[in-house]
C-alpha cells in the first residue's frame, strides 16, 4: 500500500484514505488519480512534458520579440528558432509517454485484478 504525506500535519498516511487519522483534515482528492496512474510513474512524466511545453513557450514568447518586455540579455536568435520548437516537441512527446505509461499501467492494473477473482 502506497503512503503519502497529510498537507496538514505532514504525517504519514495511507493513501487509500480519504481522511487524515492523526488530525482528521479531508485528504485532497487528486491523489485518487495517481492511484490510477500507478507506480511508474506516467503521471509525472505528463506534468514534466507540460512543464517543457510551457517553458518552450515563454521561451519562444520572450525571445521571439513578441513581449513589450525586453529581456536583460540578448537572447541568439537561433535559441529560439530551434531550441524552443525542439523543447516544444520533447515536452510534447513526454506528454504522449506519459500518457502511454498511464494506459499501459491501468490496461495492466485490470488485468491484475481479473486474474486475482478467478
Ligand atoms: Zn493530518
Amino acid at each position: 500500500m502506497a503512503r503519502r504525506e497529510c498537507p496538514f500535519c505532514g504525517k504519514s498516511v495511507s493513501d487509500a484514505l480519504t481522511q487524515c487519522i492523526f488530525c482528521r483534515e479531508t485528504l485532497p482528492e487528486l491523489k485518487k488519480v495517481a492511484q490510477q496512474s500507478g507506480n511508474d510513474g506516467g503521471g509525472a512524466q505528463v506534468r514534466r512534458g507540460l512543464l517543457a511545453m510551457l517553458l518552450a513557450a515563454v521561451l519562444g514568447y520572450f525571445g521571439g520579440g513578441y513581449s513589450a518586455l525586453a529581456l536583460p540579455f540578448p537572447l541568439d536568435p537561433i535559441l529560439t528558432t530551434y531550441l524552443s520548437p525542439l523543447l516544444f516537441l520533447s515536452g510534447l512527446g513526454l506528454c504522449v509517454h506519459g500518457y502511454f505509461l498511464e494506459h499501459r499501467s491501468m490496461h495492466q492494473k485490470s488485468m491484475h485484478s481479473s486474474n486475482s477473482s478467478i
